[in-house]
């Protein structure tokens, strides 16, 4: 059975949202007195309310959290969760103490599992459109939901039309992922992990420098080779889709209506369609370089294909595609400079976003830091001369920016079936990937709140077609989705940071366990030491559940896949430390990390 929560809500007597909220509190605890109990805190007048919460400076009842968010808050109410270890987790207002009674009652499967219900969508089985579902984006996401389908029985057509990047780069079938995204990027990443084994590890394991570094690295050769291999994967693409009977149309969707689509080919021929279902999956593109020539930028659509080596190149943006496309360049030889705007890896573990920079400091990338390019221009050598922010310049052969990506919905007819967008960034809201018109839904990059990562796209793509024609009810978990990032040293994390931990649990909610360690294939390379593997777990201290893992060091992904679904599962940090490690490898360490923060006794391990 699960813990009686204590909630707590103070507020003043004639203030409308504090009495909404604590009579909604209160009627739930009448209805659930085993799972809930209410502690209120009622002032007789604002003022009374006020010197409780506000206090003098910084000796409000809000000020003992220790969350900025909290100390912000000076209406009423002000909700807390209590925690049997006498620590307190802040809610909110009303608002917030209202979703969270909504979260608490939402229907819940056998197993805690919450059910997804559609609106009715109109859809049945002799509904006379051509198709039973058309989906529009032959991406990670649209090819898993057209193919799953279709296993169910569905007549399915899939769309996929690649609309040139402004440099004019194109590609096959399979979108982002396949061919501009995760599978060039780790090909091209192992590239530079192969270049450092090789510059920096052969000798101590008895090889003499090898012919290979020499001769120095090929572009053209990685390029063509993973080209190649990318052309194989379109190919079998296509192939998969015939063999599961899903018919693909190489033409570009627009909505003419909400069971309409009109398509338009490569050489402008226009026909229609039409289904009683769609699912858009269409993705996002680069976001382009705003400043005075941005236009002379590549995106991440153009650097995998480049005939040539970019030459000295500056990469714009800090995040996941910034750094890691940064990582192989310099790793395979290329002068790379990155300017940052803010900071490095926003949304992500500071103390190991900064590890990470250092590191890659360390390997070759120069980081220009608080600036944006202010201006691009080409001079007479055919190169571009970057002025930054700050009035300095520098000349590259190549600019590189990765400062985001919008949804791709500006061409798709939103409009004609009133299709509620969000006008920022294009994406799409929904409900259960179903949108504000009941037969159309959204999967994927272009859906407003999804992670933008191919495994979510794939999964929230097969569930969906599970509910539509197989009568499932199973919801796509958006929680505690494990990520990498392969920056030279890559970094595999999943659940909370220690940030989030603080703002959402407060401090002293958590312990920190931590380790820095040198993984044994790099204990000969005299410099590797320099840059050692770290791995955190952050752990709720009331319940011992593991609110987040971090690892940074070889094989991320490899090491996070398995941590991902103990997450899903529920593991505690007594699980982890139950766990019989593996040995000799660098996961183990996350089956013995006995070094708190909070003792501030060293991180570095010792011995093996
Ligand atoms: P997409 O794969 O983008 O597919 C959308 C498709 O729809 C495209 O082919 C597009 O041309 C097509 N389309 C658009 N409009 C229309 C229309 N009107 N009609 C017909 N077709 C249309 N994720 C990871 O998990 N791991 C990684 O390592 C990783 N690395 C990445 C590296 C880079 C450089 C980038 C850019 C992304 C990376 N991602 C990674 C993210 C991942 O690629 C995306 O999250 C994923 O591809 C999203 O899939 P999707 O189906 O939503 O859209
Ligand atoms: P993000 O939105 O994650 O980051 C954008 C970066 O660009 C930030 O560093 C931001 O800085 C900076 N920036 C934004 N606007 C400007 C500007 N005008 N001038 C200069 N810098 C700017 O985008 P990415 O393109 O890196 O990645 C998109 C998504 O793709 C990721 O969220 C991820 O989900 C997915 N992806 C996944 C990968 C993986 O799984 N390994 C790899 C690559 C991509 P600031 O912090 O100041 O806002």
């Amino acid at each position: 059975m699960s813990k009686q929560v204590v909630f707590h809500i103070g507020g003043w007597s004639s203030c409308g949202f504090y009495s909404k909220a604590s009579n909604v509190l209160a009627s739930l605890s009448i209805l659930f007195p085993s799972r809930l109990k209410v502690v209120d805190h009622k002032y007789g007048s604002r003022d009374e309310y006020r010197s409780w919460l506000i206090g003098t400076s910084g000796s409000g009842f809000r000020d003992t959290f220790g969350i900025s968010k909290a100390s912000n808050q000076t209406s009423s109410p002000f909700a807390w969760i209590e925690s049997s270890d006498g620590g307190n987790s802040f809610v909110g207002g009303c608002d917030d103490t209202l979703a969270w009674c909504k979260d608490f009652c939402a229907p819940k499967e056998e197993g805690g599992e919450e059910k997804a219900v559609h609106v009715d969508d109109g859809h049945t089985k002799g509904h006379g459109y051509d198709y039973d579902l058309v989906v529009i984006g032959g991406g990670s996401g649209g090819m898993a939901a057209s193919k799953e389908a279709a296993k169910f029985g569905a007549k399915v057509a899939v769309l996929d039309f690649v609309k040139p990047s402004p440099a004019g780069s194109t590609w096959g079938l399979g979108g982002t992922c396949v061919n501009v995204g995760c599978i060039p990027k780790k090909l091209m990443h192992n590239a530079a992990l192969i270049g450092e084994i090789l510059s920096s590890d052969t000798e101590p394991f008895g090889f003499t420098a090898p012919q290979a570094l020499e001769k120095g690295h090929s572009w053209e050769k990685m390029r063509e080779a993973v080209q190649n291999h990318i052309r194989g994967l379109n190919f079998n693409y296509r192939v998969t889709l015939r063999e599961k009977e899903v018919t693909y149309l190489n033409k570009l969707g627009k909505f003419v209506d909400a069971h309409t689509l009109s398509l338009t080919d490569k050489k402008g021929k226009v026909s229609q369609i039409t289904s009683s279902r769609f699912i858009i999956a269409t993705g996002g593109r680069p976001s382009p370089l705003n400043c005075e020539g941005g236009e002379l930028a590549i995106s991440s659509d153009d650097i995998f294909s480049l005939e040539q080596n970019p030459g000295k190149t500056l990469c714009v943006g800090a995040s996941y595609i910034a750094l890691e496309c940064a990582g192989f360049l310099a790793g395979i030889g290329v002068d790379t400079e990155v300017a940052v705007r803010s900071i490095l890896l926003r949304g992500f573990d500071r103390e190991i976003a900064d590890k990470i920079g250092a590191h890659m400091e360390d390997h070759g990338v120069k980081f220009r830091k608080g600036v944006v390019p202010a201006k691009l221009e080409k001079n007479g050598e055919g190169k571009i001369e970057v002025t930054f922010s700050d009035g300095t310049k520098d000349v590259y052969d190549t600019v590189f920016a990765a400062i985001g990506r919008s949804a791709d919905t500006g061409k798709l007819g939103v409009e004609n079936i009133n299709l509620k967008v969000n006008e920022r960034n294009g994406k799409i809201p929904t409900k259960f990937e179903q949108t504000s018109v009941p037969n159309v839904y959204a999967i994927g990059d272009v859906m407003e709140g999804c992670p933008e990562l191919t495994p979510v796209a794939i999964q929230a793509g097969r569930h969906l077609a599970r509910r539509l024609f197989d009568g499932s009810t199973t919801p796509m978990d958006y929680k505690n989705i494990c990520t990498t990032v392969f920056t030279p040293m890559e970094f595999g994390t999943v659940g909370y940071n220690e940030e989030d931990a603080k703002e959402k649990f407060g401090c002293g909610s958590y312990e920190v366990y931590h380790s820095s360690f040198n993984p044994l294939e790099w204990s000969l390379s005299e410099h590797r030491g320099k840059h050692p593997a770290f791995a955190k777990v952050i752990v709720n201290k009331d319940t011992d559940a593991v609110l987040g893992i971090h690892y940074l060091g070889p094989h991320a992904g490899e090491v996070t896949q398995g941590f991902g679904v103990a997450m899903k599962k529920g593991v505690t940090y007594n699980d982890l430390l139950d766990t019989v490690g593996i040995h000799p490898t660098s996961a183990e360490v996350l089956t013995d990390l006995t070094v708190s923060k909070s003792s501030g006794k060293s991180a570095d391990a010792k011995g093996c």
